[in-house]
């Protein structure tokens, strides 16, 4: 990057956590933010593209990952009425199988909705799922789907609208500890 320009937060990656840091960075720590995108925002080789990914409170055994997904909640409605569009559709999430002792007593001790199905339960809502014998499921109601283009499209958007400069066509090549005692660093061999 040859700007020249200083900046607070420098983000590296446009993709959705990306875009995410860059608009809470300016929002919420009201600080000056630049981002760098190797590629272009959106583009098919990152991980947040495509129609669909599932958000499900209960999907990890670790506890923190449902604690953070409890309070990302509120993250993703404020998000929405920012864009004013859903980004998200409820659909319920079914899952059965391995670790499920874990996930039930994730969501018994954060006193999260779901319930216990077995076979004819899931016959009633997912037609033509078929249980492993003697196997139950845990049905959470609201697992959702995260609509993952919209919400690209969305975060890019506030970022934007918040003064974040986005940089696309740019790739970060290395960092470095800034040398002269002060907080921050060194971004090295930007290239476009
Ligand atoms: C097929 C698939 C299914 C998934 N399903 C789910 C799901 O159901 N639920 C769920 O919660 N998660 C799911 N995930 C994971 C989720 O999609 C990712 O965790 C999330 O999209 C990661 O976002 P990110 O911004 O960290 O990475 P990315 O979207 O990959 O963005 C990283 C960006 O950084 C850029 N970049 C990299 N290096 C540099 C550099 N040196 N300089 C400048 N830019 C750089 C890249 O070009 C890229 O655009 C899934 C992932 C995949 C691939």
């Amino acid at each position: 990057m040859s700007s020249g320009r200083s900046v607070d937060v420098l983000v590296v990656g446009g993709g959705i956590l990306g875009l995410c840091t860059a608009w809470a960075a300016a929002v919420t720590a009201r600080r000056s933010v630049a981002l760098l995108e190797r590629v272009k925002i959106g583009h098919a080789m990152g991980s947040s593209t495509g129609d669909a990914r599932m958000r499900v409170l209960a999907a990890y055994p670790d506890d923190s990952y449902v604690a953070r997904g409890i309070a990302a909640g509120e993250d993703w409605l404020r998000a929405e009425q920012a864009y004013g569009r859903p980004l998200l559709q409820t659909t319920g999430c079914l899952s059965w199988g391995d670790g499920q002792q874990d996930l039930l007593t994730g969501l018994l001790r954060h006193d999260l909705p779901h319930d216990i199905w077995a076979q004819p339960d899931v016959d009633r809502a997912y037609p033509g799922v078929s249980l492993p014998p003697g196997i139950a499921a845990i049905h959470q109601p609201d697992g959702a789907i995260i609509h993952a283009d919209r919400a690209l499209t969305a975060f890019a958007g506030q970022a934007s609208n918040r003064d974040v400069a986005i940089h696309e066509g740019v790739a970060a090549t290395a960092m470095r500890p800034w040398l002269r005692g002060g907080r921050g660093g060194q971004l090295l061999g930007g290239s476009r």
